[in-house]
């Protein structure tokens, strides 16, 4: 089990806490989502109540171990200020002795934002060298970076190794729990609505959702390879044709264990991905030789809408279509809503079905939405993140200490 920052003395402590900031930047580098920002300040200002020196870290961009300015993290420092309404001081780096001094200068109820991570070659390769330099002075890690869970990078792997007590903060502690809800210990039925571009990518989550789940709805461009595994001509339609006999298993595989699986009955299919492309709506099994599926149907949307109803927990990734453009965008917008009404526990997961909530206006009706896309699709392919096994490990071997 993992330690959470509620568990241990923090008062008056240095605490060093790996978040993730690396936030979206505009030309000119000003901040245009602070989503990842707003998302720690509740592990932050819980240290401060507890008049806690805090140490900041976190990557941004891939400056691939060169010190970088245009990836220098200061329009974070400012954007965090604000949110804090509270003095940032910006590290001219993450270790060294300049460093070093700041770190012993630093008064309780201080906040020093490190420069980034990945100025430095030995974060990405878990260098124990660099996690050691990153570790002095330190009295706690604390690890609130989910989005970056997937990787046994330094800040977030080797340190444990180092740090005398190592705890998750409160962002982890919420992603962890409501993925353990729907997941492993889910109220039932559990649905999982699952679309997005590449079957690919996705293989591994969907093998492991036939085991945990009631009813699996797929929809997205990766229904294509499936409805063309099942004999349908979709076209012109992203299909994934190393993947059919794939495909084929899974819904035998389905079938086998009696879980419920949905594919669409009707598509929106279109000449080409272009906003002025000609559409029109037709059933799966009439799709136009050189058309291609860009959005599902109405029909559809209320097939899913009805599997949905009786669902006590849903977990969604993926859209159900090309929804950047407008003419693609109705079927995933219909079943935000169609998921935003149920009385289900919803988790979503994904940047793509994140911009979807959004841009629907419905985030707020959604139990959890996940900060971690690339880790959140590794839990949900089953896999244990280095991240959280790090702290698990430091745990065990504290079981007694502390
Ligand atoms: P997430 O980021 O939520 O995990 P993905 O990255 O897997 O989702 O997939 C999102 C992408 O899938 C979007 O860019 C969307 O345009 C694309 N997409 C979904 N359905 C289709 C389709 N039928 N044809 C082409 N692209 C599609
Ligand atoms: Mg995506």
């Amino acid at each position: 089990m993992v330690k959470f920052i509620d568990e241990v003395d923090i008062k008056g402590k240095t605490l060093f806490i790996r978040v993730d900031f690396n936030v979206p930047l505009d030309q000119n580098r000003n901040i245009t989502d602070d989503t990842r920002i707003r998302a720690v300040l509740p592990t932050i200002n819980f240290c401060l109540e507890a008049n806690a020196k805090v140490i900041l870290a976190s990557h941004l961009g891939r400056p691939n171990g060169n010190h970088m300015d245009e990836f220098s993290l200061a329009p974070v420092a400012r954007r965090l200020a604000y949110r804090l309404h509270k003095k940032v001081i910006l590290a001219p780096d993450c270790i060294g002795p300049e460093v070093d001094k700041i770190k012993k200068t630093m008064k309780k109820g201080d906040v020093l934002l490190l420069e980034n991570l990945r100025y430095h070659a030995g974060e990405q390769k878990n260098d124990p060298d660099f996690a050691r330099e990153l570790m002095k002075g330190v009295d706690i890690y604390v690890d609130d970076a989910f989005a970056v869970a997937h990787r046994a990078h330094a800040s977030v792997e080797a340190v444990t190794h180092f740090a005398p007590i190592c705890v998750a903060g409160f962002l982890m502690r919420d992603e962890v729990l409501y993925f353990h809800r729907s997941m492993e210990d889910p109220a039932r039925p559990l649905v999982a609505l699952i679309g997005g571009a590449k079957i690919s990518s996705k293989l591994g989550a969907l093998l492991n959702l036939l085991k945990k789940v009631d009813k699996l709805i797929v929809g997205g461009a990766m229904a294509n390879t499936f409805l063309k595994a099942m004999g349908l001509d979709v076209g012109k339609s992203l299909v994934d044709d190393s993947l059919l006999k794939t495909a084929k298993d899974l819904i035998k595989m389905a079938l086998k264990k009696k879980v419920k699986f949905y594919l669409p009955v009707d598509v929106v299919v279109a000449d080409r991905l272009d906003k002025r492309a000609e559409t029109k709506i037709t059933p799966v099994q009439e799709i136009p030789a050189d058309w291609m599926i860009a959005d599902i149907g109405p029909a559809t949307v209320t097939l899913f809408g009805e599997a949905l109803q009786n669902a006590k927990t849903i977990i969604w990734n993926g859209p159900m279509g090309a929804f950047e453009y407008d003419a693609f965008s109705r079927g995933t917008m219909a079943m935000v809503h169609k998921v935003a009404e149920t009385y289900a526990l919803t988790i979503v997961g994904g940047g793509d079905t994140d911009v979807a909530l959004h841009k629907a206006g419905e985030f707020q009706k959604f139990s959890y939405v996940s900060t971690g896309g690339g880790a959140f699709l590794e839990l949900m392919e089953g896999k244990k993140l280095p991240g959280i096994a790090a702290l698990e490990n430091w745990a065990k071997r504290n079981s007694n200490a502390h």
